[in-house]
Parts: structure tokens; sequence; C-alpha cells
């Protein structure tokens, strides 16, 4: 494995391969890696020939307000993870290689639009802004054939897919069934932040989203009712969280779901434990009268 810290450097390195006619998979995180990450770049080793993991905890996607300072950080225990899962460029910009001039004196900015409207936007304003940005950098830097993304994060991962329609990159964006503690509760690094009791309470979200799979199994094709049974079974199960929101959105535009659940949705939940806000979802299409569950294109 070759770590390399320099863009340059790294678009040196790539042009090389990319001349022995090698396909080049991407897998951008911010480090303190866990099983969820090493799903992606699993599923990278096995569609590409060249492995690229970018680890970069990007101070533009944290508002003032949020945890960029406390976040977790481990370089050198994401080495030995990436080189035990076989990572071929490990790419740790400094702050100063991905913003030349400082991240406050950036001025021009990928805005994903209406798309950041949504979710998680109204609570983490410029979130989108700066994630948006920093993939456009590293699509730029890396050139990658595919990269990928985590449905745990689907809004972004909607929002990824858009930026490289919309913006011409030449890359395939996959997106990776969300991996799980044994108990249900989807990994992120965030978790390392919750209290015993937190902790016991936030597997309510992966029961609340179990539920609502249930239901629509059953027949329930009304988003309002889903919601309303997922708002509940939370405040009961997790008296002491906070919910932010709990929404059946079009997978596509994610505007509210229509009245009748006919088309690819995302039914998405965000709250807070303690000062930790997590988020999990499901993803449900219809396929002649069936329901399906998991990101449409992964299949
Ligand atoms: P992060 O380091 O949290 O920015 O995440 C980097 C990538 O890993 C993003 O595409 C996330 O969606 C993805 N990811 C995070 N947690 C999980 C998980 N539990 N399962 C699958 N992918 C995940």
């Amino acid at each position: 494995m070759r770590e390399v810290t320099e863009p340059e450097e790294l678009r040196n390195l790539l042009t090389g391969r990319r001349c022995e006619d090698k396909s080049i998979g991407l897998v951008p995180t911010m480090g303190h890696l866990h099983e969820g990450h090493l799903h992606l770049l699993d599923e990278a080793r096995r569609e590409n020939d060249i492995v690229v993991l970018s680890v970069f905890v990007n101070p533009t996607q944290f508002s003032p307000n949020e945890d960029f300072e406390r976040y977790p950080r481990d370089l050198e225990r994401d080495r030995r993870l990436a080189n035990q899962s076989k990572v071929d460029i490990l790419f740790t910009p400094t702050e100063n290689s991905m913003y030349p001039r400082g991240p406050s004196s950036q001025e021009v900015w990928v805005d994903p639009g209406a798309l950041a409207e949504y979710l998680c936007g109204p609570s983490r304003p410029g979130h989108f802004e700066g994630v948006a940005t920093v993939v456009a950098k590293l699509f730029v830097m890396v050139q990658p054939d595919a990269a990928y993304f985590g449905q745990k994060d689907a809004q972004q991962s909607v929002i990824v897919s858009k930026l490289a329609c919309d913006l011409n990159f030449a890359v395939r964006v996959r997106v990776v069934p969300t991996v799980r503690e044994g108990d249900g509760l989807a990994r992120s690094s965030r978790n390392v932040y919750l209290s015993a009791d937190e902790r016991r309470e936030a597997v309510a979200l992966f029961g609340a989203l179990s539920g609502a799979e249930s239901l629509l199994g059953l027949g329930e094709r009304d988003p309002r009712v889903l919601e309303k049974e997922i708002w509940k079974y939370i405040a009961e199960k997790a008296p002491s969280a906070r919910i932010d929101y709990v929404s059946a959105v079009d997978l596509y535009s994610l505007l509210p779901a229509e009245a009748q659940l006919a088309r690819p949705t995302l039914i998405a939940v965000a709250a807070l434990f303690g000062s930790t806000r997590l988020i999990d979802n499901t993803i449900v299409d219809f396929i002649s009268g069936e329901v399906r569950f998991g990101w449409p294109s992964t299949g």
C-alpha cells in the first residue's frame, strides 16, 4: 500500500496506472474506519484493479457548532485496516492541499440546490455544500471509474449521484447497503460518543424502521401512517431521544412521498441522543406489486 498526501503525487501515480488500463475505485471517508467503511472497500476491491481510500476530516461540512475538533481520528489504526483491506493507495491529504487558500477562503462551491433543503439540510446548514465540494475535488484528483458511498448517508448518496451526473463526471456512483452492529444499530464513527444508556436506546431507530418494513410487507402504502408509526416507536423505546425528523420521501427528488407509495421511497430518520445526532433509513421500491428493500441500482 502506498500512502500519499499530495494531490500532485497522487495524480502522477494514478496516471501511470491508468495508462496500464487499470480501473480505479475510490472510497472517500473521514477515517476512524469501521465495518461500514470496510464493506465499501470490499466492494471497490471486487470491482476495480486499483482501490484508492481517502481519509480526510473535511472541515467545510461541519457547522461551527458541530464536532469537527472532537471528531474521532486514528490514522495509525486506519493505516492498518486499509492495509488489511488490500487498499492500493491511501490518500491522506492535508487541509492545505484540499483548500489551498484555507477552508474559509474557498469562494467557489458545489451547490446541491433543493436536495440540500430537505431531511438533514435544515439542521445542518452548509453541510451538503461542503460534502459536494470536497467530493467534487476528490473526483477531480482521483478521476475514479467508480466511487463507493453508503446507504446509511442516503441523502449524501443521492446528492453525490446527481453531482456526478449533472457535472458530467465519468464516474459510476455505487451505493452500498448499511452495515449494522449485532443488535441492528447502524455503524457510525459517531457511535463512540454514546453513553451506555444512549447506546441502548439508539437501537430504537433500527427497530422503528424494521417495524415500518413489516407494515410495508403487510400492504401499508400510506407514507404518513408509516412516519407516524416510526415516530411513535422511537418516542416509546427511546424516551430520551430528541427526534429531528421522520420522513418518507421520493428517493430521487427527496420531496415528500405521495399519498399512495408506488415509487422508490427513502424512509429516513434523524434523532439526537444527548448531543450525538444519529441517522438511519430504509429504502423501499415496488416491483409488480411486491416490496423490495435496498438501493434500487445495487439490487
Ligand atoms: P464517513 O467516514 O462517516 O464520512 O463515511 C464514509 C463513507 O462510509 C460514506 O459513504 C458513508 O455513507 C459510508 N458509511 C458510513 N457508515 C456506514 C455503514 N454503517 N454502512 C455502510 N456504509 C457506511
